[in-house]
């Protein structure tokens, strides 16, 4: 009788483990559709099944950025998602009392994008004095995953980020939006692997070109280049 209790609790577990995992995987693909008959995925009204970013090969781009133990004294950060609890924040071991650390990020490398969990990219950011650049992207919690790839360097001489999850067609390119001589004003802008274009209506002023150019290179489609 208890062997079968446990059993079924497992099986439950099991199920659920696995509704979370497939509701996540579509999650990512906004306005798709999910053809059960045939088990493939399509994005509506453009490629299909194997064509799409969703089903190739991805490459390997290492992430670039690196984020060193800062040396500042741990501090208490209150929840913004849970009012009342605080977190212990340790720059230094760069450790935190959050799940996403416990779960994942004590897991991952010191040094490493996937250590940071949001408290740690929020003392990062404000007290570890990155590039303009880097912090916007550290802030932008909205667009932000802690495991995405994320490549950084300079093209055409301006800074660019460039960040993407696997199976997803929409790439993050942070670069700089006007080239005057003021203060650097760095925005977000968004490709679409699949369609080959910018999405919302904005591409980067001084640099699309070259940045087009070089996501072909790294997904070696001669398509995403203009
Ligand atoms: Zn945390």
């Amino acid at each position: 009788m208890l062997l079968a209790m446990l059993s079924l609790v497992t099986m439950g577990i099991v199920i659920s483990l696995l509704a979370y995992y497939l509701g996540d995987r579509f999650a990512r693909f906004p306005g798709g559709e999910w053809d059960g008959g045939h088990g493939e995925f399509t994005t509506s009204g453009r490629l299909s099944s194997a064509d799409s970013w969703a089903n190739r090969a991805w490459p390997a781009i290492r992430d670039r950025v690196q984020f060193p133990p800062l040396y500042l004294p741990a501090q208490q950060v209150a929840s913004r998602l849970n009012p009342g609890k605080v977190y212990l924040v340790d720059p230094a071991n760069l450790s935190c009392t959050c799940n996403y650390f416990l779960i994942r990020g004590a897991r991952a490398a010191i040094g490493s994008k996937e250590r940071l969990c949001r408290h740690l990219r929020n003392v990062y950011a404000s007290q570890g004095n990155p590039s303009a650049l880097i912090r916007m992207v550290l802030l932008d919690d909205a667009h932000y995953g802690e495991t995405d790839q994320l490549w950084s360097g300079e093209v055409d001489g301006i800074p660019v980020v460039i960040a993407w999850r696997e199976g997803d067609p929409w790439v993050a390119v942070y670069t700089r939006a006007s080239i005057t001589n003021g203060e650097p004003d760095f925005q977000r802008y968004v490709f679409h692997l699949d369609n080959a274009a910018w999405g919302e209506g904005r591409i980067p002023r001084a640099n699309a070109q070259s940045i087009r150019q070089m996501l072909a290179d790294w997904f070696a489609d001669p398509h995403l280049a203009a």
